[in-house]
């Protein structure tokens, strides 16, 4: 130590000095310079950097107090201090703890005159623990950014009026807008009616959120998408509506799956109407309704006449045109409201919705007439073409089932094919 640093260090070392305890004692790290030298640490200092006495600090110069990166700033600083400076303004600092940990202080020098001599004093606060908060803090939203910009999902948010207040950016991806272009306008200007968001506001009113709710929204391009809404209702702690919150994401590819294996698993491969077993659903369907409003209505069953013979003679798929065409042919004589399948092979089912006999009996003339207009090419040039035979019955009262119906127009068939062939008739006289 040098001979001044020993002197003013004897001024503390005196048990008398005023202010030794109270230095001793304040929780912030205080350490006093003499020229290069440490001759006053406080235990905050030592617990600071993790130093096993006081006496491992003394004699220290400050730059031996920070980390390697930051000599440079402390040493600037103290020549500012020893050049006739008062006082350092607070500057945040990197520390090298004893062992070697990293911490980060905030800290401010003073000189202090002591008779003619000049003193430094450097206090910190421990900015440690904030700086790591912060950091994690920084980090989180980091992650949240990224998530936000690159999720398929869009983020909106309505105001109580529902004008949209922010969208995320993946509306550039799913609606295909810039998101300024969708602030400050209506949400259901983007749906492909206005009326189509209601479902959706009264789903909200009334459970205050939704999940996976089902819409529709128009594209940028005019395309109309299917979409999947998860949003809730946004409140004042007094209850008040503030508007909507939520995500939604473009499920259009998932819904025309759903829509394909539906119409597959409801159609028939070769001709595309119906299936057996879809046929038979919206005949039961139709029946229950026919019941309940006491409406008439019909079930034919038409079957293709000597079919087996234009297989025999013309081939297999010479047969699957036929079918195909014939059921290419019936379909413009019904209503939108009259159902028509393939039962199985060359058997048609047929359901007029609020059909009289009489009416059912001119459909079931014009699909038979329209039959026998069909005309098929064979491979020789041969020209052919077919008949149809029709078993008709209408819904009883006691009707309990699409079974019964079917079991008298195949009664009715068996008598068309009886009586020759291209006719029909009805289960009842
Ligand atoms: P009928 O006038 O009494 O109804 O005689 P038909 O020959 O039409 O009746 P039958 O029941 O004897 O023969 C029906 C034929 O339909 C037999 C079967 O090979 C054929 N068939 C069934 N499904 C298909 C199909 O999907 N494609 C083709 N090409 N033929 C089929
Ligand atoms: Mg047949
Ligand atoms: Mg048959």
């Amino acid at each position: 130590m040098s001979t001044v640093a020993n002197n003013l260090s004897n001024v503390f070392a005196t048990p008398d000095f005023p202010y030794r305890n109270l230095l001793e004692v304040i929780l912030l790290p205080l350490a006093i310079f003499s020229g290069a030298e440490a001759i006053f640490v406080n235990r905050a200092t030592c617990v600071f950097m993790e130093a096993e006495s006081v006496e491992e600090l003394l004699g220290l110069p400050p730059a031996a107090f920070v980390h390697p990166l930051d000599t440079a700033i402390v040493e600037d600083r103290m020549r500012t201090l020893e050049e006739g400076a008062a006082v350092n303004a607070p500057v945040a600092l990197r520390v090298l703890t004893r062992r070697g940990r990293v911490r980060r202080i905030t800290t401010s020098s003073a000189r202090v005159a002591v008779g003619s001599e000049f003193l430094i004093a450097i206090i910190s606060t421990d900015d440690t623990m904030r700086y790591e908060a912060e950091n994690r803090l920084k980090e989180n939203e980091e992650n949240f950014q990224r998530l936000f910009e690159s999720t398929q999902d869009v983020y909106y948010r309505t105001d109580a009026n529902g004008a949209v207040l922010n969208v995320g950016p993946a509306v550039r991806r799913v609606p295909g807008y810039e998101p300024e272009e969708m602030v400050g306008r209506r949400a259901e200007d983007f749906y492909p009616s206005p009326d189509e968001r209601e479902p959706l506001k009264k789903a909200l009113r009334e459970q205050g959120k939704v999940q996976d709710f089902e819409g529709r929204m128009v594209r940028r391009d005019g395309v109309i998408i299917d979409i999947s809404i998860s949003s809730y209702a946004l409140r004042s702690p007094a209850g008040e509506f503030l508007g909507v919150e939520g995500i939604y994401r473009d499920v259009s590819d998932r819904k025309r799956l759903e829509r394909e294996l539906r119409r597959l698993a409801t159609s028939d491969s070769l001709t595309g109407i119906a299936n057996r077993r879809a046929f038979l659903e919206q005949a039961s369907e139709c029946l229950r309704r026919a019941a309940r409003y006491k409406k008439d209505l019909v079930l034919f069953i038409a079957d293709l006449d000597h079919f087996k013979a234009v297989n025999d003679r013309y081939g297999h798929i010479a047969g699957d045109v036929v079918l195909q065409r014939f059921a290419g042919a019936v379909a413009p004589e019904l209503r939108d409201t009259d159902c028509l399948g393939r039962l199985g092979g060359e058997e048609f089912g047929i359901l007029l919705q609020e059909a009289r006999r009489k009416e059912a009996q001119h459909v079931a003339e014009r699909i038979g007439e329209s039959a026998r207009r069909l005309r098929f090419a064979a491979a020789n040039g041969q020209e052919y073409g077919i008949t149809v035979s029709i078993g008709a019955t209408r819904n009883h009262r006691d009707d309990r089932g699409i079974e019964r119906l079917l079991v008298r127009a195949d009664m009715a068939l068996y008598a068309a094919k009886g009586a020759g062939r291209d006719c029909i008739r009805w289960s009842e006289p």
